[in-house]
């Protein structure tokens, strides 16, 4: 039987060894590669982030996009590929246009495709318009256009970010383009505003899993914080391209 000084000695090596692996583990966290797509195959794929994991600290932590991009957004692309591993006839066509067409989807995928190409849809749009370099405002045309219908730059973040912040359970605040004007709107869950006829050229992922690493319940300060790393010139450049596909 172990006497109590050979069961502190064994206690003491349990929690030394704890301590390694915990320190192991978030060093891991910190360098691991983005791994290739595993599990199921199929047409749709998880991008590569387009930066660094870390590239969006202080406002979006390395540990919450390890997690965001490497395990929520590819159980999305992972879930896809097996809703549409019975109907080939999907697989041919882009994310984006299965959404834009839910009726047309066959009954029994409809909920998943909603689900699942949505989350992966969004994300990858997600991914896209954040960065750190990218500007403090909207650019050209974008930076006309919302001061002309919301007043000024900041009246818009204002509007934003009362709308992102009254989102009730999971879901996203989009910045869309419908019929060549602007529309800022919420969706629940995964649901793409490409399903109701628009084209989103922001959103912020309102998810507890996109925040709650380092902001806890604190959304105000993601939301917030969110603001410091758009990339402008990206969303500029989809606005120019949302509003020139509707002249060609
Ligand atoms: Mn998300």
């Amino acid at each position: 039987m172990m006497n109590r000084r050979s069961m502190l000695k064994a206690f003491g090596a349990t929690a030394a060894l704890a301590a390694t692996q915990n320190s192991l583990s978030a060093q891991t966290l910190a360098v691991a590669p983005s791994p290739a797509p595993s599990a199921a195959k199929g047409p749709f794929t998880l991008p590569p982030l387009p930066y660094a994991y870390d590239a969006l600290e202080p406002y979006i932590d390395a540990a919450t996009m390890h997690l965001h991009h490497d395990k929520h957004h590819a159980a999305y692309v992972n879930n896809l590929n097996t809703a549409v591993a019975g109907h080939p006839e999907l697989a041919d066509k882009s994310v984006e246009a299965l959404l834009a067409d839910l009726n047309a989807i066959p009954e029994d995928v409809r909920t998943a495709i909603r689900n699942q190409g949505g989350g992966h849809a969004n994300h990858t749009l997600w991914w896209q318009i954040l960065s750190t370099s990218g500007g403090a405002a909207p650019k050209a045309e974008l930076a006309k256009d919302i001061d002309a219908q919301y007043g000024s730059f900041a009246q818009f973040q204002d509007r934003f970010s009362k709308i992102a912040l009254s989102v009730f359970g999971s879901g996203w605040a989009w910045l869309s383009v419908v019929a060549g004007k602007l529309v800022i709107e919420t969706t629940p869950n995964q649901d793409s505003p490409l399903s109701q006829g628009q084209t989103p050229i922001l959103g912020l992922d309102v998810w507890e899993h996109a925040y709650y690493i380092k902001y806890q319940n604190r959304r105000p300060e993601y939301v917030a914080a969110f603001f410091h790393a758009i990339n402008w010139d990206y969303v500029s450049g989809q606005y120019a391209q949302a509003k020139s596909s509707l002249h060609s």
